[in-house]
């Protein structure tokens, strides 16, 4: 029997973590820096409700990780309630968070000196991936390691793939990024211009949906958030700006040309500064459809 422990009850923790507790044979220990979630969690799945890091990690063959960003992993890492005081030495930490390569590096080398592995894996698919069960997840590390952790990811993830080294996860996560936060905005630009040239949006997206310029955000979000202003908040502006942030670092550190990518992220932080820290993602059409003083219909 494997002993599983997961911190960040969070939007798309929760399902991740409702599946975990769902596999037999295994026991689950949540814990979230609001006690009150971790509390009605346990009580419902019937797993333990852990009061601190440190506590959920004890037993734990494998620690899984879900909050905003990397140093707020790096951070319950170290003092008496920190998770390196409950981990054992051949543990593993899997953090699952959207993170940055360079915090993943200096945890991986942290968690090494005390003989524990560390794989960066943060996750794509949405919340309704999580909830089914059917997240990509991204892996950065040791192979062996993933191979060895792989059957407890299985319980939230269909597509598990190694991709590097630590920190390959976190930028391909924070470059797919990019391109979710280019189709919004550039579709939400398109069809502003559209409409004003007399094309209503729906018709717009239906033909664009059967031509070139189709995306996730064409085929699924607009005609569902947008179109019907629903605007449900499953994946927070402020965390799509953090990650676009991400990918254009990568890009700057690595000295590869990405003017696209910057201006990306100077829009998402532009975005997210007006529509503040709740706003869901799609909502940064709002912006483009008040500095137009028409909205997408
Ligand atoms: P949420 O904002 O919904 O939840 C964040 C979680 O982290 C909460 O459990 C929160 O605790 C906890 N938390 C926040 N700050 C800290 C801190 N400083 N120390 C300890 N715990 C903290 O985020 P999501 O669940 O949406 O996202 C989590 C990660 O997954 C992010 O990196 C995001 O980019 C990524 N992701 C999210 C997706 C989505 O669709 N939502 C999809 C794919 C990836 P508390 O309850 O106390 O606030």
């Amino acid at each position: 029997m494997s002993s599983v422990a997961f911190l960040g009850l969070g939007a798309i923790g929760r399902p991740m973590a409702t599946c975990l507790a769902r596999v037999p044979d295994r026991t689950l220990a949540v814990w979230n820096r609001t006690q009150d979630k971790a509390a009605s969690f346990a009580a419902e799945h019937n797993v333990r409700h852990a009061f601190t890091p440190a506590d959920a990690a004890l037993g734990a063959d494998i620690v899984i990780t879900c909050l905003p960003v990397s140093t707020d992993v790096e951070r319950l890492l170290e003092g008496p309630d920190g998770l390196l005081s409950g981990m054992r030495t051949g543990a593993a930490l899997v953090d699952c968070t959207s993170g940055d390569p360079a915090t993943s590096r200096r945890m991986a080398a942290r968690l090494a000196e005390r003989g524990i592995g560390f794989l960066d894996a943060p996750v794509s698919g949405g919340v309704m991936g999580a909830v089914e069960g059917i997240l990509t997840v991204m892996v950065g590390g040791d192979a062996a390691l993933l191979a060895r952790v792989k059957p407890t990811l299985a319980a939230f993830g269909k597509k598990i793939v190694h991709c590097g080294p630590v920190g390959a996860g976190d930028a391909l996560k924070a470059v797919n990024q990019v391109m979710l936060a280019v189709h919004i905005w550039s579709l939400a630009e398109g069809l502003l211009a559209a409409t004003a040239a007399g094309v209503k949006a729906d018709v717009a997206l239906d033909v664009i949906n059967a031509s070139s310029g189709r995306s996730n955000a064409s085929m699924n979000l607009f005609p569902e958030r947008v179109i019907g202003r629903a605007f449900p908040r499953t994946f927070r502006l402020a965390l799509l700006d953090k990650d676009v942030g991400i990918a254009a670092g990568v890009a700057r550190e690595h000295r590869i040309p990405a003017p696209l990518m910057q201006l990306t992220a100077d829009l998402m932080r532009v975005a997210h500064n007006a529509l503040g820290e709740e706003a869901d993602h799609v909502e940064a059409v709002k912006l483009l459809e008040q500095w137009a003083g028409q909205e997408i219909t």
